[in-house]
């Protein structure tokens, strides 16, 4: 089951939190990595000695995703050049600045709109042409479930997150005849680098709204993004996985 061995991923923000849980464990199951960090290189490097260490091929590159179209261009053909091919992209990368709507200032949420929603449309843009012309490949975005349900405090977040839902509904309508699937995670609160900042009486109340009550962790994230880039999730495109607890129960 998820036998990724012989495929190629490419994975923003890998360097750490879940990025780096999802790079590690689609090379667990085979995949080789392309792990795309911005600022941190010893900790791009570690993963991706991780990954080879596990006899399996890893190259780091150093870009930011929310710097526009030759930025992501870039990205997408230093993966290219250095695996051979992209059949996974994981747009993991993403950010918070967040204040109340009448706080919030026109840097956090350009800031906010640029990496998380901006920077998968162009990522998407750069890895659309060798996934076409390969007649496969899996794009999975990492949304949230503050995109699904809205946060206080975080309006530049939640729209940019219930934007990306709507980016990956689009890219699997236009990309499904050629064998291109696009699906969309949403998880909860998972114990990451991000979350560790939010004050106790936050976690506490989102814990309390969670029906299974505690918070999650990378490889529960980790595992959906194995699940959307194998073989066994062909026939699903243009889905909106929460990993969340039970806090949204879409229909
Ligand atoms: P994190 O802060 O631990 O890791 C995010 C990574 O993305 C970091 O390595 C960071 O350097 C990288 N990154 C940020 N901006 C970048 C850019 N412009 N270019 C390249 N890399 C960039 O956060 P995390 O908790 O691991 O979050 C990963 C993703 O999951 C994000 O998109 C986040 O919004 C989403 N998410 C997280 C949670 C959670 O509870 N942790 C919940 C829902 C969604």
């Amino acid at each position: 089951m998820f036998d990724l061995t012989g495929k190629t991923a490419l994975v923003t923000g890998g360097s750490r939190g879940l990025g780096r849980a999802i790079a590690l464990a689609l090379a667990g199951q085979g995949a080789d990595v392309a792990v795309n960090y911005r600022g941190n290189a010893e900790a791009a490097d570690e993963v991706a000695q991780q990954i080879t260490s596990g006899g399996r091929r890893a190259v780091t590159i150093q870009g930011d995703t929310s710097a526009g179209r030759e930025a992501c261009e870039a990205i997408v053909k230093e993966a290219l050049d250095g695996l051979g091919s992209v059949d996974i992209l994981v747009n993991n990368a993403g950010i918070t600045r967040d204040n109340l709507l009448m706080r919030m200032d026109g840097e956090e949420w350009d800031a906010v709109i640029s990496t998380n929603l901006s920077g998968p449309f162009w990522m998407t843009r750069a890895i659309a042409r060798p996934m076409l012309k390969a007649r496969s490949g899996r794009i999975i975005n990492m949304s949230s479930a503050a995109g699904r349900m809205g946060n206080a405090g975080q309006a530049n977040y939640a729209a940019a997150k219930a934007g990306l839902i709507g980016l990956t509904k689009t890219t699997a309508r236009e990309l499904a005849s050629r064998g291109i699937t696009c699906n969309a995670i949403a998880p909860g609160l998972i114990e990451t680098d991000l979350t560790a900042d939010l004050p106790e009486a936050a976690t506490e109340a989102l814990k309390a709204l969670t029906p299974l009550g505690y918070v999650g962790s990378v490889e529960d994230v980790a595992a959906a993004a194995v699940y959307f880039a194998s073989d066994e999730a062909r026939y699903v495109t243009g889905q909106v996985l929460g990993v969340d607890g039970g806090i949204v129960m879409g229909s």
